[in-house]
C-alpha cells in the first residue's frame, strides 16, 4: 500500500507539493490584517498535543516555531482585532489567558518570515513545526449583506457575546439547569424520543449491550447503521461532498484560501467551543458561501449523554452560531458519527438534519483519517495512503460521497490543502468537489432555518425555534401552515440504510 501511495504522489507530482500552491496575495493581506500586535509562544512539544479536547483546544491558539528559530507568531489577540464589532482586547485576552498562553505585545518582523511552505507528506505528523495562526482576512461588518438570499443581514452581537465568560465552559458539556436549556427542551414536547440506554462512552467495546442491539438502535458507531432521515452520501456519482470538521481555527484560514483560489464550497461542522474562540472567522467562512452546520459544544460522543445534556450541547452551538451570523443551522453533524435513533429523534426535533460521511456497502469510511496524523496514531504518508483508498472506493460505488475532514490543526489542513484536495481536483475520472447541501440537491436557503422555505426540509415539523432560550420564539422557518410538535412521520417511518460489519471508530480517543 505504501508503495501504491509513493507511486501515486509520483503520479500526480505531488512529492514537492509546497506552499507555492496558497495564495500569497492572500496571505499577505492577512499579515497585514495581523499588525504589529504579536504574541509570543513556546515551541510546542509533542506532548501538549494529547487526545483530550481540553488539550486539543489550547493547540488551536499556539503556534510555534520551526526548531532552532526565533519567532513571533500571531494569535487570538490579532485574530480578535478583525471580530465583527467592539471588545476585541476584551475577547482576545479571555481567549488567550484560556489556552495558557503569556501574551506579549511587541513589534516584530512579519508573522510568515518562516514556515509559510506545506512540508513533504513524509514530515506532515505529530509534532511537526507549525505556521502561524491567521487572522480573519477582512473585517466584515454588522448589517453586511450574506450570499444566501433573503438571510438576515450580519447581526451586531452585544460586547459580552465575545467574552468567553459569558458562555458554557469551553470543551465541557454545559449545565442542564439553565433557563436556556431548559427552554430548548421543550422543542421536544410531542415528538417520540425513544428510550435507549445510554453508552458508556460512545464505544463499542465499552457497551456490549448495546453494540448487539445496534441496528435496532440504529447506531452508527456499531456498524454503520443509518436512518433515511441521515445525509450519508452525495446522490451523484463522483460527486464530493467536501466536509471540515471541528473548527473554527487559526488554520482555517489557510484552507479558505485554498478553497477560494479553488472556487471550491465546502460544509464547515463547527464545534461551539471554537465559534466563540475566532468569530470571526465563521463569518468569514459564511461569507465566502460555505456552508455552516452544527458539530456540538463540546465534542462529546453523544450516545453517552442524556437526552437534557444533547439538547444543552446542539442548542448551545447553534446559539453561538445564530450570535454571530444571524442564522441557525437546519443540520448537524455527530461527533466520532456518534449517533442512535435518540440522538437523531432529539437533533430532529430541534429541527437539524444528521449528515454523516460516506460508508461504501463493504464498510469503508470515506474518511481521509487526517485526524489521526493529528492524534499523532499516523503520519502523513498512511493519511494519504487511507485516502488512496477512498479515490479507489470512490470509483466502486453507484453514488457521490461525503468526505470527512478537519480544519482544526494545522496537519490536517496541510494534507488537506496540499494533498488531498490537490489529488481530487486532478483525479481522473474527475470529481465534482462541493458543499454537502449543494450535491444533495437541497436550496441553500434550506440550509438555514431563517431561509428555509421548504418545511420537509428539515424532516421536523417545528415551524418556530426560541434559539436564543429566553422563552420567546424568535425563528420561524417555511411559508406554510404546518403545524409544530408532532412527530415526523418521515422519521418514524425511517428504516436502515446501509448496514455494514465494519468497526465503530469511536473507541479511539481522537477527535473525529
Ligand atoms: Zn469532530
Amino acid at each position: 500500500m505504501k508503495l501504491n501511495a509513493l507511486l501515486l504522489l509520483s503520479t500526480l507530482g505531488l512529492g514537492a507539493v509546497n506552499g507555492e500552491r496558497l495564495n500569497r496575495r492572500h496571505i499577505a493581506k492577512r499579515q497585514a490584517a495581523a499588525g504589529t500586535i504579536v504574541t509570543t509562544t513556546a515551541v510546542t512539544s509533542p506532548a501538549t498535543v494529547a487526545t483530550t479536547t481540553s488539550t486539543q483546544a489550547s493547540t488551536t491558539t499556539t503556534a510555534a516555531a520551526p526548531a532552532g528559530t526565533t519567532t513571533s507568531t500571531t494569535s487570538t489577540v490579532a485574530q480578535a482585532t478583525t471580530a465583527v464589532v467592539v471588545s476585541s482586547s476584551t475577547s482576545s485576552t479571555t481567549a488567550a489567558g484560556q489556552a495558557g498562553l503569556t501574551t506579549t505585545v511587541s513589534s516584530g518582523p512579519p508573522a510568515l518570515a518562516t514556515g509559510t511552505t506545506i512540508p513533504p507528506l513524509s514530515e506532515i505528523t505529530l509534532g511537526m513545526p507549525t505556521r502561524v495562526t491567521l487572522a480573519a482576512e477582512t473585517t466584515i461588518t454588522a448589517g453586511a449583506t450574506p450570499p444566501i438570499s433573503g438571510a438576515p443581514v450580519i447581526p451586531t452581537p452585544a460586547a459580552s457575546d465575545y467574552v468567553l465568560s459569558s458562555w458554557p465552559a469551553q470543551d465541557k458539556i454545559p449545565p442542564t439547569d439553565s433557563t436556556e436549556v431548559q427552554e430548548w427542551l421543550k422543542e421536544l414536547d410531542g415528538y417520540d424520543i425513544p428510550d435507549l440506554s445510554l453508552t458508556v462512552n460512545g464505544s463499542c467495546a465499552a457497551s456490549p449491550a448495546q453494540a448487539a442491539d445496534a441496528a435496532n438502535r440504529g447506531w452508527w458507531t456499531c456498524g454503520g447503521y443509518t436512518r433515511l432521515t441521515d445525509i450519508v452520501a452525495c446522490p451523484t456519482k463522483y460527486d464530493w461532498g467536501v466536509s471540515f470538521d471541528d473548527g473554527p481555527s487559526g488554520y482555517s484560514a489557510y484552507l479558505l484560501d485554498f478553497l477560494e483560489e479553488k472556487d471550491i464550497s465546502a460544509t464547515f461542522f463547527v464545534v461551539g467551543s471554537r465559534v466563540i474562540e475566532r468569530p470571526a472567522i465563521l463569518l468569514e467562512e459564511y461569507m465566502a458561501g460555505h456552508e455552516i452546520s452544527v458539530h456540538t459544544w463540546s465534542h462529546s460522543a453523544l450516545t453517552n449523554l442524556t437526552n437534557e445534556q444533547i439538547v444543552a450541547e446542539l442548542g448551545w452551538t447553534r446559539k453561538a452560531i445564530k450570535t454571530f451570523l444571524g442564522v441557525t443551522p437546519t443540520t448537524m453533524r455527530p461527533p466520532y458519527g456518534d449517533i442512535d435513533d435518540r440522538v437523531r429523534a432529539i437533533s430532529l426535533a430541534m429541527g437539524m438534519v444528521p449528515i454523516m460521511w460516506t460508508r461504501s456497502p463493504s464498510g469503508a469510511q470515506f474518511d481521509t483519517n487526517d485526524w489521526r496524523v493529528a492524534g499523532g496514531q499516523v503520519a502523513g504518508n498512511d493519511s494519504f495512503a487511507s485516502f488512496e483508498e477512498i479515490l479507489g472506493n470512490a470509483t466502486l460505488i453507484d453514488t457521490g460521497f461525503i468526505v470527512l475532514q478537519h480544519d482544526l490543526f494545522e496537519i490536517s489542513v496541510d494534507l488537506a490543502v496540499g494533498y488531498t484536495l490537490d489529488a481530487a481536483l486532478t483525479h481522473s475520472p474527475a470529481f465534482d468537489l462541493k458543499s454537502i447541501g449543494s450535491c444533495s440537491g437541497i436550496p441553500e436557503g434550506n440550509m438555514y432555518l431563517e431561509t428555509n422555505t421548504n418545511t420537509t426540509f428539515p424532516y421536523s415539523n417545528s415551524t418556530s425555534v426560541d434559539v436564543s432560550g429566553d422563552g420567546t420564539v424568535d425563528t420561524q422557518s417555511g411559508t406554510s401552515n404546518t403545524t409544530s410538535g408532532t412527530t415526523s412521520g418521515a422519521f418514524t417511518n425511517a428504516i436502515p440504510f446501509i448496514s455494514s460489519m465494519g468497526v465503530g471508530l469511536a473507541a479511539l480517543s481522537v477527535l473525529l
